[in-house]
Order: C-alpha cells, then sequence, then structure tokens
C-alpha cells in the first residue's frame, strides 16, 4: 500500500516542508497542516513478507519498482513523487516518535560547502569545486533507551590527620563504613537499529536534541528516504548494556569521596529497564565527487554535524608543517637573546 498526498488544489504530489512543518505543493504553492491529513489504518506486513520484497506501483506515474530491503519510504525513480510504503510502518514496525528535519536541502547544501571550506587539509580544487553529485534525505531507523539504576555502594574509608603533640608526630586515622545508595535514570540512550550504517560514524553525527521528538506521523516522510530496523531492541541489548553499564560503574567508584581512603566492599546495581522506543532520525547523505573518486559523508539533520573523510593534500599537511617548524624557530630565535 502506497500513501501519497494529492494536493487539494491541483493534484500534484505534496512533500513535507521542513521550514514550514506542513505539506506543501510545490506546483500551486498551497499548504496543508499535518493534523488535516487522515490517518493510515491498514492491517501491514508481516517481518517475512518485508523480507520478501514487494512490487510497488508509482501512484503518479505507474512506474513499477521493487522494494527488497526494508525501506520505508522512497522517490519514485522515474518521476520522484513521493512513495510511502505505510504496510511497512504498522504494528512494530511503525516508529513512537520521529526527530524531523531542521536543515533544508539548501542548509545541507551551505552547511557542507562550510565544513569543506575548515577542512584544514583537503585538497584546493576539494575545497573550491561544486561537485556535490547528490544530496540524500534520509531517516534511519534509532532505538531509544531508558533506564533506571539502583546503585547501593558499601565502603571503609579513611581520614588519616597527621598532627604534632609535644615533641610527638601522632598520626590519627579515623574509620568509617560507609553506605551510600542512589537513583539514577539514564534516558534517551540512542543506538542505530541499522546494519548498514557504522556505528562509529553514526557516533560522530550524535548528539541529537530528543527534546525536538514527535509523535510518528506519516506526512512527515513525503520526500524523504526512510528505512526500517535490522537490529531488534531486545538485539541491541547486549551492547546497550554494556555502554550503560560502563557509565553506572564509573558513577559507583567515584560515589563515595571526601575521605584520605576509599576501599569499595561491596557495589550493587540493579536496573530496571523502561520501554524502548523506535523512532526515526533526520540524516543527509552527501556524494561528493572529486578526481572522479566519491566520497561519501554524512550529516546530522538537525544540526549540521558531519562524518565522512574528505581525501588529504600532501601540499596542504607540508604547508601546515611548516608553519609550525617556522613558529618553534622564531621562538628559538627569540629565546637566545636571553640564555
Ligand atoms: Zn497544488
Ligand atoms: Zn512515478
Amino acid at each position: 500500500m502506497i500513501l501519497h498526498y494529492s494536493c487539494p488544489g491541483c493534484g500534484a504530489e505534496m512533500t513535507y516542508d521542513i521550514k514550514k512543518g506542513k505539506l506543501h505543493c510545490n506546483h500551486c504553492d498551497r499548504e496543508m497542516e499535518l493534523s488535516e491529513v487522515e490517518p493510515w489504518s491498514g492491517s501491514g506486513m508481516t517481518d517475512s513478507e518485508i523480507l520478501e520484497g514487494t512490487e510497488y506501483h508509482c501512484p503518479n506515474c505507474g512506474g513499477v519498482m521493487v522494494s527488497k530491503d526494508k525501506g520505508t519510504s522512497t522517490l519514485c525513480a522515474y518521476c520522484s513523487a513521493p512513495m510511502i510504503l505505510a504496510d511497512r510502518l504498522s504494528g512494530n514496525r511503525r516508529p513512537a516518535k520521529i526527530l524531523p528535519f531542521h536543515m533544508d536541502r539548501q542548509d545541507a547544501e551551505e552547511a557542507f560547502r562550510k565544513w569543506c571550506k575548515n577542512g584544514r587539509f583537503a585538497p584546493k580544487g576539494f575545497v573550491s569545486a561544486n561537485n556535490i553529485q547528490r544530496l540524500k534525505g534520509m531517516y534511519v531507523p534509532y532505538w531509544l533507551f531508558h533506564f533506571d539504576a539502583k546503585v547501593d555502594v558499601q565502603a571503609r574509608a579513611t581520614n588519616i590527620l597527621v598532627f604534632m603533640q609535644g615533641d610527638y608526630e601522632v598520626t590519627e586515622t579515623e574509620i568509617y563504613n560507609v553506605h551510600r545508595a542512589y537513583n539514577l535514570q539514564y534516558q534517551n540512550i540512542p543506538y542505530d537499529g541499522s546494519s548498514q550504517l557504522e556505528d562509529e560514524e553514526m557516533a560522530k553525527l550524535e548528539p541529537f536534541n530528543f527534546d525536538e521528538l514527535r509523535d510518528f506521523d506519516m506526512p512527515y516522510l513525503a520526500g524523504f528516504e526512510s528505512s526500517s530496523y535490522d537490529f531488534t531492541d531486545s538485539e541491541l541489548m547486549p551492547a546497550v548494556k554494556e555502554k550503560v553499564d560502563k557509565y553506572v560503574k564509573d558513577y559507583a567508584q567515584g560515589a563515595v569521596s571526601g575521605y584520605t581512603t576509599v576501599n569499595i566492599e561491596n557495589r550493587n546495581i540493579d536496573f530496571t529497564r523502561e520501554e524502548d522506543e523506535f523512532i526515526f532520525v533526520p540524516i543527509w547523505f552527501v556524494d561528493y565527487n572529486y578526481h572522479g573518486n566519491v566520497y561519501k559523508f554524512m550529516m546530522n539533520g538537525q544540526n549540521g554535524r558531519i562524518a565522512g573523510k574528505p581525501p588529504v593534500s600532501q601540499m596542504k599537511v607540508n604547508l601546515w608543517w611548516g608553519g609550525i617548524s617556522a613558529v618553534l624557530f622564531i621562538l628559538c630565535f627569540i629565546g637566545s637573546f636571553f640564555w
């Protein structure tokens, strides 16, 4: 089942306008609030049906597309009309929330150029060329985890005082049995649910501002690609738990302070897991062509943070080192006057 939004004025396809936060018709400029859109009520697909691949017909031009992966929205390959594959966005594959794009295409292009210009080691041609080959807005699947942790720490601590009494140096050791209990809340711990994206690269795009999460609604996807998760929250849990465990242990380690020595004798951590949420986060994918090579970058669609590596210019590296040695030389030169 393909969802799309035809303009009530002229019948053209409407897309979600990032700046206005509404559906917008590029043809006659008409706008529509998301609340005016009739909600979709369908039965949805099972996971095995999703994996099988489905044939879709573009509602605008009739073009046939086959979706094999977990794609949930796309643009028609023939006429660019937005297509939302609604039956892949239901049941436990319906996102709870969405973080809408802040940066539109123009903002993203500008932010990318600026970033290239600031690139210390990128060759001059890379910086000045206008070679953005493809800029694709995509909602990628994330899981948000929430934990409550009860931390109970028992420690033996000492305070050592040294003072003089007459001719004698006296060492006084005070011994304390310390008991500390803490309730810690870890909210919105993000983890990407896609097997296609490198965790390391995704981490470079963080943080996202989760205060701006909205309840998920289909029209947000009109004009953007999106994809469902490959990993369920349960599959990610061991990795997430390890991450949180480390936070809590670090906290517990520093929980008893203000003593000369601290020896932790017992540490008990109790986790309560609140319900995890499947969400969509906004990413601009940039393909950049330089001397026939395509370089790939990702940009946080909320704040413009970029991950990816531009090519290194040997000349710029040399110049940079040249600059450093010149400064060192001057410092030595000045130094020699005084020594
Ligand atoms: Zn229209
Ligand atoms: Zn089409």
